[in-house]
């Protein structure tokens, strides 16, 4: 599993992250975001994107209390950017990360330093025209390993400051003593576990957790380790997270010509930059290069305050503060060459008839439907149409399509729909008329639209609603056109325009009428049998009053059912 998970109820499919992943590792299936761990180069972006926080990155608070709970001494290497995260000073860091059970809190730019020294000398012994990319950054080896393994034999081989700070730790303090390495940077979680340099580190926390821990309750007194004397000897390895740091620390920047050095930073300039030199039109002797634009200080995980300029200056001003400490540096022997592995993604790109057949699909029919809006998070609808081939978009990522395929719905419903649909806007102008409209009315929609709603019908009703903002059902009879309707009124606040269904109820009303006269005709001849019965038992009284009566009384039920009859014809 990788590092990021994607929490499925949280994301809401907006595509911000496709839009923003620099190398597409993100793939949309079932109206859900999936990061595709072989593609992905850990640069963190989309988890910064999210603006439904659905991305989650794997945590290292766990190891580290596990750790502790084990007795094991626990080191921190902190990686130089520190400054621009923490308002605190090292040492005020160091001081509560030891009431906390750590035995020492080191900068990884003691590693910084002695990496920095292995670079000048690659670059003395580096032959006529060969080139190196650095590797400090994880982002930046995961991307030539995975996505430009062409470029491989270019990284340079040797280790990042945090694995060559984890290998000196353990070599000074013992195998037994667990480094834990706290940064800006996720990408440092899986370069810790990668086989090449495995067992230097063995759990990484971002600030964000470093600052969790901190926050933690501290031990009691006698629970605290021992705590052990850092080494000072930083220098310039805490220049690292600046663009140009590396060879500044190295002491590279004057001693190259200025075309021979290429510093790049951001994934924008660093894959322009790898393309450059993929393609040969760039020939630097070495490309100092780091994914966040900024620097590590411009990270994604940096703490959004205070801004980056403002972290920026923190960071230089605490740095210009911090002496060198002793030179002890090389003391400890620790092996500082590393190898990489070529990780090659390759989609298959598919066929002009594939590409095409899907354009179609999404309503692409010509050049002039391609938008290229974006809103998918392709750049252009080909490439949206790539990525539907390779299986990593879907056609409903279009929100263009997706519009036209509502509203022809939405259209297709108004067309047939069997009763008058009639739109008015605010000024009581017709906005629109369907065909059972111009059926009714008599009266075609051209002849009506955008004129006021007087020259259909009258317009009391809707001015009714439009300044209640209130439903209203009404029976309106046309008697020119020899109809009666009945008429739902709803207010739609969105657009201020009053929606009309008017049901042609002419034929239930004909029929209404027709059973009222047959009710009343009905009741008539009930009313004369009872009074016939009457004068009849007057005159025959005695046994037959009481047959008589009972004709009364059914007779008189059945008007009462003919009256009760005809109220279920009543309009709801
Ligand atoms: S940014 Fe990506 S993960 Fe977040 S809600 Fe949008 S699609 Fe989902
Ligand atoms: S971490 Fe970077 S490469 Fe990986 S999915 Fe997110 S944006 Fe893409």
């Amino acid at each position: 599993m990788g590092i990021i998970t994607i929490s499925a109820a949280n994301c809401k499919n907006c595509y911000r992250c496709v839009r923003f992943c620099p190398v597409k590792a993100i793939s949309i299936r079932d109206d859900q975001a999936r990061i595709e761990d072989k593609a992905c180069i850990q640069c963190g972006i989309c988890v910064n994107q999210c603006p439904q926080n659905a991305k989650q990155i794997q945590g290292g608070l766990e190891a580290v209390l596990r750790y502790r709970a084990s007795g094991q001494p626990l080191l921190l290497s902190l990686a130089p950017s520190y400054s621009g995260a923490f308002e605190q000073s090292l040492t005020e860091i160091a001081a509560e990360l030891l009431k906390r059970g750590f035995s020492l809190v080191e900068e990884t730019a003691v590693g910084a330093r002695i990496v920095a020294g292995e670079y000048r000398r690659l670059v003395a012994a580096q032959g006529d025209g060969g080139c190196l990319i650095s590797s400090p950054c994880s982002v930046i080896i995961n991307l030539v390993e995975k996505h430009y393994p062409r470029l491989l034999p270019h990284l340079t081989p040797v280790v990042s400051p945090m694995i060559a700070h984890g290998r000196l730790l353990k070599a000074r303090w013992g195998p037994e003593s667990r480094v834990i390495f706290a940064g800006p940077c996720i990408a440092k979680k899986e370069e810790a576990r990668e086989p090449a340099v495995a067992g230097a580190i063995d759990a990484v926390l971002t600030f964000a957790e470093l600052r969790e821990f901190l926050a933690s309750p501290e031990l009691p007194p006698a629970q605290r380790p021992r705590s052990l004397a850092p080494n000072p000897d930083a220098g310039k390895g805490r220049w690292f997270p600046l663009p140009g740091g590396l060879l500044r620390a190295a002491g590279l920047a004057e001693g190259v010509l200025e075309q021979d050095i290429l510093i790049v930073d951001g994934m924008e300039e660093v894959m322009a930059a790898l393309e450059a030199l993929a393609a040969g039109e760039i020939k630097p002797r070495l490309v100092e290069m780091l994914a966040c634009k900024g620097g590590c200080i411009g990270g994604p995980f940096m703490p959004k305050a205070p801004v980056f300029p403002a972290r920026r200056d923190r960071f230089i001003t605490t740095l210009l503060s911090l002496e060198d400490g002793e030179h002890i540096a090389g003391r400890e022997e620790i092996e500082l060459g590393r190898e990489f592995r070529v990780r090659p993604y390759q989609r298959i790109y598919p066929g002009e008839k594939k590409i095409r057949a899907i354009l179609d699909a999404m309503g692409k029919t010509t050049p002039d439907k391609e938008l290229n809006c974006g809103s998918c998070g392709y750049e252009s609808c080909r490439d949206k149409a790539v990525a539907i081939a390779q299986g990593m978009a879907e056609l409903e990522m279009c929100v263009p399509y997706m519009r036209e395929k509502a509203e022809n719905l939405a259209s297709t419903i108004i067309d047939f729909t069997p009763n008058a649909i009639l739109v008015v806007d605010a000024q009581l102008r017709i906005k629109e008329f369907n065909p059972a409209a111009e059926k009714l009315f008599k009266v075609m929609a051209e002849a009506v639209k955008e004129r006021p709603l007087g020259m259909v019908m009258d317009e009391t009703h809707f001015a009714t609603v439009l300044n209640s903002r209130r439903p209203l059902q009404v029976k309106v009879e046309y008697p020119h056109l020899g109809i009666v309707t009945h008429q739902r009124l709803s207010y739609i606040e969105e657009e201020d325009l009053v929606l009309a269904l008017i049901i042609d109820i002419t034929d239930m009303e004909r029929q209404k009428e027709a059973f009222a006269t047959v009710k009343r005709e009905t009741i008539a001849k009930a009313q004369e049998v009872i009074e016939k019965q009457m004068k009849v038992a007057q005159l025959i009284a005695g046994q037959l009053g009481e047959t008589t009566a009972e004709s009364k009384v059914l007779l008189t039920k059945l008007i009462q059912l003919v009256q009760e009859g005809g109220d279920e014809n009543v309009l709801p």
